[in-house]
């Protein structure tokens, strides 16, 4: 199979090729040309397969330049039992009849990035071997947080990759910026840039298509390439928890083999989503894909509008992994929504870079609605949901997870409902506990885990439970004007 440009300015790759490249040089978004899909027998046989069995059999759909033992290799060097505290990888946890939590941050760094960057470095090794680079992979990441850190953990010391990794100054939680800065390995980079995620986005995004950059990095002896969501090797194996949660739903009997669900899902850079509708399309009977947002509703106006329109002030929430206004993904699902018209797609992400919005048209937007219903939440409301839902089902969600459960109780429509749980409720620890408790906690995040914790009876993720005893790098604050510099100084100093 292979990967073709969302904007239909450059040749078709090999999957190998499409993860090596991170994004299609010429600007736009690698897909696969075509979507492969399963039958009634096929989903049948995946009832009782356990995880890594579904993301071997699903990545293998899609990698058709690797072999099936590769494809063992890698999915069994990344989903093991020393990296995920659970033998499900991604549990299912019933909130109440009709409704249920997948939790996707038993992985090292307690975000649901884990799922991707745990498997995303053994996929990019593999295809640099495969497409003979021979130069060293530099990987640059634009975080809100949780990328940040579940990139690091996923690249250290990993041969022949270098990582460095751009957050927000001021625009991560106290614990985020601890997890990134307290990272081991010797490859493994941190700035805190003085602008909001997108800033950081945008000049990732320059830096890639900066081309005088690009060869004094490839004097250098690297290239780039990128862990963000715009990498299909980040994409791909989200697919695969759609597939597990029905199956886990299938097999406690909660639903019949065929039966439609619907799954909410917390959005930003619309990765998550984008995979479920991935999973969809390849014949899991899904019917609705919810798409929460936080008080950054773009996404929600779009669903419902049809018009994107970034021109609004970028606000600061407790749930800051979706505080975001340009949505990298939604350029795939534009293309897919529009029966692959890479010229439409071009025109729109043209317009977006120039004035901030665009407009699909009614056909497109019939299509979208079909598929996905949209809801936001505010900060109140966020708070507000943690605390009803620990009262009622004794269960501890995190912020972003509060806000999908939120718009999900509101889009139920009679069938079961999966919200995907993306980040462990200690990684927002001070957020959380208001909304237990109702007041504000006046401690700093690492003295409050504990107490958070014997308030609710719930343990302390692994991931945080020990990182004031780690190690610390300096904080490296720079301008955004200041990045590509970064980048070099970077790689010169090795
Ligand atoms: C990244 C992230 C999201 C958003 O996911 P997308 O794939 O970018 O839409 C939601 N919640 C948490 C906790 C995240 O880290």
């Amino acid at each position: 199979m292979k990967y073709i440009s969302t904007r239909d300015n450059s040749q078709s790759v090999s999957a190998a090729e499409a993860i090596v490249r991170g994004m299609v040089p010429e600007g736009g978004l690698y897909v696969p040309e075509s979507i492969p899909s399963l039958d009634k027998a096929a989903l049948g046989e995946m009832v009782d397969m356990r995880y890594q069995d579904m993301a071997e059999k699903i990545l293998g759909l899609y990698l058709a330049d690797f072999s099936a033992e590769e494809i063992h290799e890698i999915v069994n060097a990344a989903y093991n039992a020393e990296s995920f505290d659970s033998a499900d990888v991604a549990p299912v946890v019933k909130l109440r009849d009709g409704l249920y939590v997948l939790e996707l941050w038993h992985g090292p760094t307690a975000a649901f990035k884990d799922m991707a960057l745990q498997i995303l470095p053994h996929l990019l090794v593999h295809s640099m071997k495969k497409t003979g680079v021979d130069k060293e992979v530099v990987i640059l990441v634009a975080t809100s947080g949780d990328t940040g850190k579940a990139a690091l953990e996923g690249f250290k010391d990993v041969a022949g990759t270098r990582i460095i990794a751009f957050y927000p100054d001021g625009g991560v939680s106290e614990v985020q910026e601890l997890q990134m800065l307290t990272t081991s390995g010797s490859n493994t980079y941190t700035f805190a840039v003085k602008g909001n995620f997108d800033d950081c986005q945008r000049a990732v995004k320059e830096a890639f298509a900066n081309e005088a950059l690009v060869d004094a990095v490839a004097d250098l002896g690297c290239q780039f390439s990128s862990a963000n969501s715009i990498n299909w090797g980040r994409l791909l194996p989200q697919i695969v928890y759609y597939f597990f949660a029905y199956m886990q739903l299938v097999k406690r009997g909660e639903i019949a083999l065929g039966d439609a669900i619907d799954f909410t899902v917390p959005t930003g850079n619309f990765g998550n989503i984008l995979a479920g509708w991935f999973a969809r399309e390849m014949g899991l009977p899904v019917s609705k894909l919810v798409c929460a947002s936080n008080a950054n509703d773009v996404l929600d106006e779009f669903i419902r509008t049809g018009v994107y329109n970034a021109n609004r002030p970028f606000l600061k929430t407790n749930s800051p992994s979706m505080d975001i206004l340009i949505s990298s993904n939604l350029e795939r699902f534009l293309y897919l929504m529009s029966e692959r018209n890479g010229q439409a797609v071009t025109a729109d992400m043209q317009a977006l870079q120039k004035d901030g919005k665009y407009s699909v048209a009614p056909e497109v937007l019939a299509r979208i609605q079909d598929v996905l219903a949209s809801g936001a939440v505010d900060e109140a409301g966020t708070l507000d949901e943690i605390g009803k839902i620990f009262d009622e089902c004794g269960y501890l969600l995190d912020t972003h997870t509060a806000i999908a459960v939120r718009v999900a109780e509101a889009a139920t429509d009679g069938r079961a409902m999966v919200v995907d749980s993306t980040a462990n409720p200690y990684k927002f620890v001070n957020a959380v506990w208001q909304g237990v408790s109702g007041e504000a906690s006046g401690l700093d995040d690492l003295a409050l885990l504990g107490t958070l914790s014997e308030k609710t009876d719930t343990p302390v993720h692994r991931a945080l439970a020990n990182l004031t005893d780690l190690p610390k790098k300096d904080r490296r604050v720079i301008a955004v004007a200041d990045i590509n510099d970064a980048i070099l100084d970077v790689i010169k100093n090795k």
